[in-house]
C-alpha cells in the first residue's frame, strides 16, 4: 500500500517561536512538507496578511533545526523570486490566484527552468478547465513537479463544510490528468476541525494521493483559520483513525462478473432513455401542431413527485433521482424546442 503524501503545518507563519512550536508538534508524523503561509491572501482587508519576506529566515531556521522541507504560498513573480532566493523547498498557488490566468502566467514565467515541487489548488469557483489551464500554464513554462490540491469551491451559504467538496470535479481532474498526484485539503474544505476525519476518509476512499492538514501548537490563538487547525496530537489521532485502502484495481472473477452485469444494465438504461426521448419528440410535434407551450409546470411537478416516491421504495436517493429527472426533462425540452 502506497503511503499518502502528507503536507502539514500552520496556516500562517506568525513568529519564529510559533513555527518552532508547530515543528515540535509534528515530531514523529510522517509528513513530507511543512507548510506555513508567509503571504496570506485574505478575502477582506484588515486581518492578518502574513509577515511576508520577514518570515523567510524563520523558515530557514526550521529547515536547519528540524530538517523539514518547507512549502509556502506564492502569488506573484516577486514572491517566487524572494522564496527561491531564500531556498524554500516547495510552493503552492492558492485558490484565489488560480482563478486569475494572468497571475498564474506570471508565476509560470517566473518559474522558467525551475524544477521545484509545486502544488496547484483548485480555483475558488467550480471550473475544471480553469484548474487544468493553470496546470498547463505552469508545465508549458517551467520544469516544476506539479501536484494538484482539491480544497473545494466557494459557496454563498456555508452548509456542513466551508467549501463545497464537489468531489466529481476532482475525479474528473484525475481522469484528465491521471499522471499528476492529487492531494486533498480537508482543512480549507471543511473550515472546522470536527469534519476533518470524515473528509480525509472520503479522500482516501476516492484514491487521493495525499492530504494537506493545518497544524498549530495552540489552534485557539492562531491568527488565521483558528477553527480548523489541529494540534500535533490531534493530527496523530486523525491519521491513526484513517483507514487506508489498497490502491490496486481489483480484477478478480467476482468483480469481473459483476462488472459485466453493470455494463449490460448501463446499456439498457441508455436504450430506455433513447426510447423516452423519441416519445418526447412525438409529443413535441403534437404541441407544435396545437401551438401549446413546451414547458407544462403541473405535469412536470406531478411527474417529479411520483418518481421521487417510487425511487424511495426502490432505495434510491432523492437527490440522485431529482437530478436525473431534471436532466431528462431539460433534454426533452431541448428536443421539443426544435419544433418552434
Ligand atoms: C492556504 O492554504 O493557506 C490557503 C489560503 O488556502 P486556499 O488557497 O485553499 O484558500
Ligand atoms: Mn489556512
Amino acid at each position: 500500500m502506497d503511503q499518502p503524501l502528507y503536507i502539514a503545518g500552520p496556516c500562517s507563519a506568525e513568529s519564529l517561536d510559533q513555527l518552532i512550536a508547530a515543528a515540535h508538534e509534528l515530531n514523529g508524523i510522517p509528513f513530507k512538507y511543512f507548510r506555513a503561509g508567509v503571504w496570506k491572501p485574505r478575502t477582506r482587508p484588515g486581518s492578518f496578511e502574513g509577515h511576508g519576506i520577514k518570515a523567510l529566515p524563520w523558515l530557514n531556521e526550521i529547515q536547519q533545526k528540524f530538517g523539514y522541507k518547507i512549502a509556502i504560498e506564492v502569488a506573484s513573480a516577486l514572491h517566487v523570486e524572494q522564496a527561491l532566493k531564500a531556498g524554500i523547498d516547495a510552493f503552492w498557488i492558492g485558490a484565489r490566484s488560480v482563478t486569475n490566468p494572468f497571475t498564474v502566467q506570471e508565476i509560470a514565467d517566473s518559474l522558467r527552468g525551475v524544477n521545484i515541487p509545486l502544488f496547484i489548488k483548485n480555483p475558488v469557483n467550480p471550473d475544471l478547465k480553469l484548474w487544468i489551464g493553470a496546470v498547463e500554464r505552469i508545465e508549458h513554462a517551467s520544469k516544476a513537479q506539479i501536484h494538484a490540491i482539491h480544497r473545494g469551491f466557494s459557496v454563498y451559504e456555508k452548509l456542513r463544510y466551508r467549501n463545497d467538496p464537489n468531489w466529481q470535479i476532482a475525479l474528473d481532474f484525475k481522469i484528465e490528468r491521471p499522471d499528476l498526484p492529487l492531494i486533498c485539503d480537508p482543512s480549507h474544505m471543511g473550515g472546522n476541525r470536527d469534519v476533518l476525519l470524515e473528509l480525509s476518509q472520503i479522500a482516501m476512499d476516492l484514491h487521493f494521493d495525499g492530504l494537506h492538514l493545518e497544524v498549530h501548537h495552540h489552534p485557539q490563538s492562531a491568527l488565521t483559520d483558528a477553527e480548523q487547525q489541529l494540534t500535533g496530537k490531534e493530527l496523530n489521532q486523525l491519521l491513526s483513525n484513517l483507514r487506508l485502502r489498497n490502491r490496486v484495481d481489483l480484477s478478480n472473477q467476482e468483480i469481473l462478473d459483476l462488472r459485466i452485469k453493470i455494463d449490460s444494465l448501463d446499456s439498457q438504461v441508455l436504450q430506455i432513455l433513447a426510447e423516452r426521448m423519441k416519445i418526447a419528440d412525438q409529443i413535441g410535434q403534437i404541441k407544435a401542431e396545437h401551438n401549446t407551450t413546451i414547458y407544462q409546470a403541473k405535469r412536470w411537478k406531478e411527474l417529479k413527485e411520483k418518481n421521487v416516491r417510487i425511487a424511495e421504495t426502490l432505495g434510491l436517493s432523492e437527490e440522485m433521482v431529482s437530478q436525473l429527472l431534471k436532466l431528462i426533462h431539460q433534454e426533452a425540452i431541448r428536443i421539443q424546442a426544435s419544433y418552434l
